[in-house]
């Protein structure tokens, strides 16, 4: 061994450094919650995770995963296609269908495998994906991966995914976009994205990681609450669910075409049973009880209400809530204070956002009180200055 890659390493280590760039992992001491312990015991109210109905260390989801894993062990040894695939794989995907409204739904092993898996398999040379610019990373890679021509789209803008798909003809032709975006937590303008799909026979894919459980009458994400249909829809079990796993949500058709040829479906070993049921439970959670969701909206309309009166700007469109502050230095010095106030809020650096738009980035969850977001703001207006 002639340690070339721990000096290509070091290179690159450096380069990152340089720009501020480089960041570190922190482990936790504690499960998920509101507040956690990280190593050193030190306990801090958490504003950086996607846990945002506080499921994610709820006792009916780890007694649902307790009794399976005592029944099917812990692997699943195969994938979906070879002996992977259980009747907990089988009911979650049921519940799943029953909760999006739709004949079928398909189980993916993360968000990201997703995403890759879907945009790979349904497009290909010679068709034309349109893609909004702040599209999560996984959704740029999935259309990377799938070879067809990108276009991507200002962000939100409507008029000029008009003119886009006006004038770049194809194959098959398909508009992919967050619903909520997970670094700003604003909205794609679903109803218009779709009203034009329809007009111009393009299909729709929509990525609800952000709006799964969160958004909607009964949590299946923001098409549902406003109402609209897109041909793929795919949700995380990751995210609000506070289990693991992601799905598409699709026609019966579709779940096959992607079982038989998304890669990372067929190469992969399928979820653990036990996380199946997990998120088995948190579906009926979800449909059947709207309190955590109830909760989680009375908290962003009051963290908004603070951050406004801090005289910074506030949607109340999501649970996630950006502070931009410009170069990377800035997010990580104000990440730095909170911490000393007692919060953990990650500063969010590129490749993450664009440059020069680094940011504190408050996720809220249903599990937290006046008193942990009243202290959030009090540090905000100790580091932002007024
Ligand atoms: C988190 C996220 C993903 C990836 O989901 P994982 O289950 O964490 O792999 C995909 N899309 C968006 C918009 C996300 O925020």
């Amino acid at each position: 061994m002639n340690g070339l890659a721990g000096r290509w390493a070091t290179e690159e280590l450096e380069a990152l450094s340089s720009r501020g760039l480089l960041r570190h992992l922190e482990p936790l001491t504690s499960a998920q919650g509101p507040t956690v312990v990280l190593s050193g015991n030190e306990t801090l109210i958490n504003f950086s995770s996607n846990d945002y109905l506080g499921l994610a260390n709820d006792p009916a989801l780890k007694a649902a995963a307790a009794s399976a894993l005592q029944a099917f062990g812990v692997g699943a040894a195969a994938s979906r296609l070879i002996t992977g695939d259980s009747t907990h794989h089988r009911t979650l995907e049921h519940a799943i269908a029953q909760l999006e409204g739709t004949e079928a739904a398909l189980l993916f092993n993360s968000g990201y495998a997703a995403n890759v898996g879907l945009l790979s398999t349904v497009c290909g040379e010679g068709d034309v994906i349109f893609s909004d610019a702040l599209n999560h990373a996984s959704v740029i890679d999935g259309c990377r991966l799938s070879r067809a021509k990108t276009v991507v789209f200002p962000h939100r803008d409507v008029a000029a995914l008009a003119r886009l798909i006006a004038t770049h003809p194809g194959r098959r032709r398909l508009v992919v976009t967050d619903t909520i975006f997970s670094m700003d937590g604003d909205r794609a303008p679903l109803k218009e994205i779709s009203a034009l799909c329809e007009q111009t026979e393009v299909a729709l894919m929509v990525d609800e990681a952000h709006a799964t459980g969160v958004c909607g009458p009964t949590g299946a994400g923001l098409c549902e609450e406003l109402g609209v249909a897109a041909d793929l829809r795919m949700g995380t079990l990751s995210k609000a669910l506070g289990a693991f796993g992601a799905y598409v949500a699709c026609t019966a058709d579709v779940r096959q075409w992607l079982f038989n040829r998304a890669r990372s479906v067929v190469f992969s070993t399928s979820l653990p049973p036990a996380i199946c049921a997990a998120a088995t439970a948190s579906i009926s959670r979800v449909r059947f009880d709207s309190g955590p969701r109830d909760a989680l909206w009375r908290n962003i309309r009051f963290f908004a209400a603070g951050l406004r009166q801090l005289g910074l700007p506030a949607h109340e469109d999501s649970a996630i809530f950006p502070v931009v502050l410009g170069p990377p230095e800035k997010a990580l010095a104000a990440s730095r204070r909170l911490r000393d106030a007692g919060l953990l809020v990650k500063p969010i650096r590129p490749p993450t956002v664009p440059e020069g738009t680094s940011r504190l980035r408050f996720a809220l969850s249903a599990g937290h009180t006046e008193e942990h977001l009243t202290r959030a703001l009090k540090a905000l207006e100790a580091v932002h200055g007024r």
